[in-house]
């Protein structure tokens, strides 16, 4: 049976969420408070309905229990999202992703059992420090508090030389899990596959070892 999603929030984050499911086939169910954001989303999602996420019994009329995965992206208003979570929770969702507003609210979702708590402001904004900082780096994606993914495109210390000769996994701790060419992604790079203008490496490693290669070899 197919899966099925609902979004409470129809800002620009739990709308764009909403978009995309449609987009990929997906049925949803988008919920918010003010009828013109629910109004937008009419043709968009599955079912679009005016409710305040925060009333117990307006959640179990909307058949909530049913569904198999639920999207809190209330914003501003922290109480109503901590405590439509934990409705959530104590009704036996599967699956409940939160968008968080700040740190003590990311604390407090995790606590009362959220079971994916973003932060995209937050989370962007390092993605494009990290880009800004260095004009090879084209992507960062955090993996945990000291462990990243980077997306480098080659310069000029790295072209025409090859994985074993810079010996980047001995001198940085760093492992490049993936080669971009052109269009193509090599997955397992051979340690003595030559790196061409264009490249676009993609490395795995502790944040304080991918600075070093960013500052050494980028
Ligand atoms: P954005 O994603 O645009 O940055 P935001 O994080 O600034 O959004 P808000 O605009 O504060 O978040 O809230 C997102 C949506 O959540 C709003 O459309 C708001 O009407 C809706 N919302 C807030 N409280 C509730 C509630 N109790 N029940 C249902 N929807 C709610
Ligand atoms: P978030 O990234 O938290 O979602 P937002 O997109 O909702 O933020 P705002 O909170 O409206 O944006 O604005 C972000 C910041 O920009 C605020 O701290 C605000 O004080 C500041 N700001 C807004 N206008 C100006 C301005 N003209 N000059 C300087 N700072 C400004
Ligand atoms: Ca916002």
């Amino acid at each position: 049976m197919k899966k099925e999603y609902a979004v409470i929030g129809l800002g620009r984050f739990g709308g764009s969420i909403c978009k995309e499911l449609n987009r990929e086939g997906m049925e949803v169910l988008a919920i918010d408070l003010d009828e013109d954001k629910v109004n937008e989303y009419k043709d968009i999602a599955s079912h679009a309905v005016i409710a305040d996420s925060t009333d117990e019994k307006v959640l179990k009329e909307l058949g909530i229990r049913n569904i198999d995965h639920v999207i809190v992206a209330i914003g501003d208003n922290i109480q109503a999202s901590i405590l439509t979570t934990l409705m959530l929770k104590e009704l036996g969702i599967m699956k409940i992703t939160v968008k968080a507003q700040n740190d003590y609210h990311e604390k407090v979702l995790n606590k009362i059992g959220a079971d994916q708590v973003v932060h995209p402001e937050r989370d962007m904004g390092k993605r494009i420090a990290h880009s800004i900082i260095s004009n090879n780096v084209l992507d960062y994606l955090e993996l945990s508090d000291d462990h990243s993914v980077v997306e480098v495109k080659a310069g000029r210390k790295l072209i025409g030389r090859t994985l074993v000769d810079l010996d980047i996994r001995a001198l940085y701790g760093c492992n490049v899990v993936g080669i971009k060419r052109n269009r193509d992604i090599d997955v397992s790079p051979m340690p003595t596959e030559t790196i061409l203008d264009g490249d676009i490496l993609i490395i795995i490693g502790e944040d304080r070892d991918l600075s070093r290669f960013e500052k050494n070899l980028v």
